[in-house]
């Protein structure tokens, strides 16, 4: 970005220029408002920073003719002064400038300075859902979003809007507020607020013709993140929607990351199934529900035979796989509110919620006949499972219930394996 510097002294003006350079970018320093104006007139400046006092026309006058010129309408004007009069800072704010800084503090300008070119423009990417009902707004708004390399849909009323809305994601939604149609603006942003999948969160820019507060402040309460009257200003328009958009793909990353974080820390990474930890976690719930409203629930220890022929014949590498296979089956013999979990080696866990002694010993004949038809590479794998299950009005707690299934899988090894055992708490 071009710099334009604006200051009577010689030493400012370099010391100004080198801290411009230092930021990475490009300046131009003259010591009057004529020479300011004469550049102004000819280059293309992104900022101006000018000292109030000049000889000549001071900066406050700069910055008045400056605004007179169409294309510096909107480039920010920093006055650099130290002066406290209040009806002078007044009418420099009156004149256009749209930061004073002290003038002699180095630092607070490095800082300010740092901080706008941070600000700068950064590309974003992503998908803008876009309804509006009048062709020439929707023209310059198309003209905008697209220049901004974003891919726009646009749509003319909500109802069509919100049918796309279901099957494509949207890292913004930019809607005008009085639609034709039988659903309103209001009415759409409450839709997609209400709906049940994560698809409820994406950003809202709401547009209106009428800068009514009311409606604004309704419009919030809905659940709008940002809000803005047309004609838009453009460059307005840019700011807002790109801090949406960044907005909404931070949070859409930490989400990610904490459903990554979430999985490692309780999922198994080989089967897919809950781990040792998320069993500790969660099983004792199990049990304590099933105790207070006493209805009943059945566990299941079930330990792949010989499993270390396996591995010593066919290697690790297809022992992991047979594991694999056992977990994916597991997870289909479950129904929802059954839990299903790797805790060891070739040791797994199956809660059986809302399932009494007899279902679940016929449930455990099942994946025992199951793992020993998986027959991976023709090989026979087996397992031997031990059942247990929480008997009608009995206060037990799933340690002593593991136990007592752990009892059993080595009852049911010690017959012969690949069988079915039995053991009722005592
Ligand atoms: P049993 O019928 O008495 O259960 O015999 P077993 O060989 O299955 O039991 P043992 O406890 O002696 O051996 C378990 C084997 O499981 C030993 C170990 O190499 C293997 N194992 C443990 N974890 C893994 C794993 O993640 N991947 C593979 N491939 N093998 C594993
Ligand atoms: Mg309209
Ligand atoms: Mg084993
Ligand atoms: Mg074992």
């Amino acid at each position: 970005m071009n710099i334009l510097i604006v200051d009577h002294s010689k030493v400012f003006r370099s010391v100004l220029q080198k801290m411009v350079a230092n930021l990475g970018h490009h300046s131009i320093a003259v010591g009057s408002g004529e020479e300011a104006l004469d550049v102004l007139h000819k280059e293309s400046v992104g900022l101006v920073c000018a000292a109030l006092s000049l000889p000549g026309i001071d900066g406050i006058a700069l910055c008045q003719h400056l605004r007179t010129l169409p294309q510096f309408v909107k480039t920010p004007f920093i006055l650099l002064t130290s002066t406290e009069d209040q009806r002078q800072r007044h009418e420099a704010f009156e004149a256009g400038v749209t930061e004073i800084q002290e003038r002699t503090d180095a630092k607070d300008l490095t800082d300010h300075l740092s901080r706008f070119f941070l600000q700068e423009p950064q590309e974003v990417r992503g998908r803008v859902l876009y309804i509006e009902d009048s062709q020439v707004a929707s023209h310059i708004m198309i003209r905008l979003l697209t220049q901004m390399n974003l891919k726009v849909d646009h749509f003319r009323t909500a109802d069509a809007a919100l049918e796309a809305f279901e099957k494509q994601d949207y890292d913004l939604i930019v809607s005008d507020i009085l639609l034709e149609g039988p659903i309103s603006g209001v009415g759409l942003v409450n839709r997609v607020r209400n709906l049940a999948s994560s698809k409820r969160r994406v950003p809202i820019l709401a547009l209106s013709g009428m800068d009514d507060p009311s409606r604004r402040i309704e419009l919030f309460r809905l659940g709008v993140n940002d809000y803005t009257t047309k004609p838009p200003l453009e460059e307005e328009v840019r700011a807002r929607v790109r801090n949406l958009i960044i907005n909404k793909q931070l949070l859409d990353q930490v989400e990610k990351q904490s459903q990554q974080l979430y999985q490692l820390a309780m999922k198994d990474e080989l089967t897919g199934l809950y781990n040792r930890n998320s069993l500790r976690e969660f099983a004792p719930k199990y049990f304590s529900n099933a105790t207070r409203y006493d209805y009943p629930v059945s566990l299941l220890v079930i330990d792949l035979d010989h499993f270390k022929n396996i591995n010593d014949t066919r290697g690790h590498q297809f022992g992991d796989s047979v594991l694999a296979k056992t977990g994916a089956m597991l997870h289909q013999a479950c129904r929802e509110g059954d839990l299903a979990a790797r805790v060891g080696g070739e040791e797994f866990v199956v809660l059986l919620n809302h399932c009494k002694a007899e279902d679940a010993h016929r449930r455990a004949e099942d994946i025992c006949r199951s793992i020993a038809s998986l027959k991976p590479e023709g090989i026979a794998v087996t397992a031997s499972i031990g059942v247990t299950a929480r008997a009608q009005g009995q206060a037990v707690k799933f340690e002593e219930l593991f136990k007592i299934a752990d009892r059993a899988m080595y009852e049911a090894k010690k017959q012969g394996r690949n069988r079915v055992t039995f053991v009722a708490p005592t």
